[in-house]
């Protein structure tokens, strides 16, 4: 028996859901089949000699039922079983691959511009969850406001500066003063939810309400921001409560 674990993005009616997938090929099995675990893990058991393509379809074909099955299963309570489910991070507009391992020494992180994994490096024992979170921070402070930064040019609006923050029940928020504050775990979100957060932002550059003009600016900008919009409550809701005591 052998195994690897494998990000797909999803097509479903709600959008694009990347999930993690556990293959394990098994010489009893007779045919494919797809579980999800307690905690939300996901695991793909193989018969020997079943062609790559075709377990891909397979997930596929399954999208809707994987994914509601995964948002039902007991809510995320700890950053590392949150990383188990989603071992991914959004940066620059690219989902990136996580690898966590141990470390004797101080945590760290390492990425690299245009590279699409991110490393972690955590103390192990009673520091694990405290420095999973550290992590976190840390590549939300050093990131997100150089994709404000690349939106905020690409759509010629101009802002005051990028806060990362802890907030309580909201991805951001921006000021008259053009201070454009951001929730950490926006690393957590898709690339395209974490775009869609700073654009609607962004947009309040123009108009600090919610009036019919601020949707119009949102929707020039984003013009699936319904749909985002939608799947931002409904599939990564629970990520509110991540991280807090
Ligand atoms: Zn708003």
């Amino acid at each position: 028996m052998s195994t690897s674990v494998e990000c797909f993005h999803l097509n479903t009616v709600d959008g694009v859901v990347p999930v993690a997938v556990e293959f394990r090929s098994s010489h009893q099995a007779r045919r494919m089949k797809l579980s999800v675990l307690r905690g939300g893990k996901v695991r793909l058991t193989l018969p020997r000699g079943v062609r790559r393509a075709d377990a891909v379809a397979f997930i596929q074909e399954q999208a809707e039922w994987l994914v509601r099955t995964i948002n039902q299963t007991a809510p995320t309570q700890t950053v590392s079983s949150h990383l188990e489910r989603f071992p991914w991070v959004s940066v620059a507009g690219k989902l990136c691959s996580l690898e966590c391992a141990e470390t004797m020494v101080r945590p760290f992180l390492v990425f690299r511009e245009g590279e699409e994994l991110v490393i972690f490096r955590y103390r192990g024992g009673e520091h694990h969850e405290r420095d999973l979170l550290y992590l976190l921070r840390k590549l939300a402070v050093e990131t997100l406001p150089g994709r404000v930064q690349f939106l905020a040019d690409r759509i010629a609006i101009p802002f005051g500066r990028v806060s990362v923050r802890d907030q309580q029940g909201r991805w951001g928020s921006c000021s008259t003063q053009g201070t454009v504050s951001l929730n950490w775990r926006l690393v957590l979100l898709p690339p395209v939810l974490q775009d869609y957060v700073i654009l609607h932002e962004l947009a309040h550059r123009r108009h600090m309400d919610h009036s019919e003009r601020f949707w119009a600016q949102v929707a020039a900008w984003d013009p699936d921001w319904k749909k985002d919009d939608r799947t931002l409550t409904k599939q990564w809701g629970g990520l509110m409560d991540l991280g807090r005591e």
